[in-house]
């Protein structure tokens, strides 16, 4: 419900590409042209997914360049709902599965998943931990003395990374 609530339609998520690939403010990016940050105005035209103008030079720029979603027929709100499902399944999701949720062809879902998983996905690959990780409250087990500081009945949840 919040995920629908946040990305209601393809406009909802174009407007999160624009301010968090180019713009803070929703209003203000770095020209390319100008070579420093303008006002940009999204004008409204036939185009299925809207650019953003530069208000000094007229230079159009697209929140999707360089995204997997660039120049796919798949709708973003699709493509976000796909990444959504797959970011919150823990057990991971099948091109089945994906089909059935978002009603697209088996052959679709497969190219959405892997597109996702490969190349999305790959890109946190700068994220991952790297040298001095610190783990706190590490249950591992052996006998058991004492209260357990953890969450009654939450065994799961014993690790937490600082
Ligand atoms: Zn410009």
């Amino acid at each position: 419900m919040e995920f629908m609530r946040e990305f209601p339609d393809d406009d909802s998520c174009l407007e999160w590409l624009w301010r968090n690939r180019c713009s803070e403010d929703g209003e203000h990016a770095e020209c390319p042209k100008c070579e420093r940050l303008r006002s940009f105005k999204k004008y409204p035209t036939k185009q299925r997914r809207q650019s953003w103008t530069c208000t000094g030079c007229g230079h159009h720029l697209q929140p999707t360049a360089g995204t997997i979603f660039h120049g796919s027929s798949t709708s973003l709100s699709l493509w976000f709902y796909a990444i959504h499902l797959m970011t919150s399944t823990k057990c991971g999701l099948s091109a089945k599965h994906l089909e059935r949720e978002l009603g697209v062809t088996y052959k679709t879902a497969w190219r959405m998943l892997n597109k996702i998983r490969n190349e999305l996905m790959a890109q946190d690959d700068d994220l991952k931990l790297s040298g001095e990780v610190e783990i706190d409250e590490t249950y591992v087990g052996g006998r058991h003395r004492g209260q357990f500081a953890g969450l009654p009945g939450d065994s799961c949840a014993v690790t937490s990374l600082a």
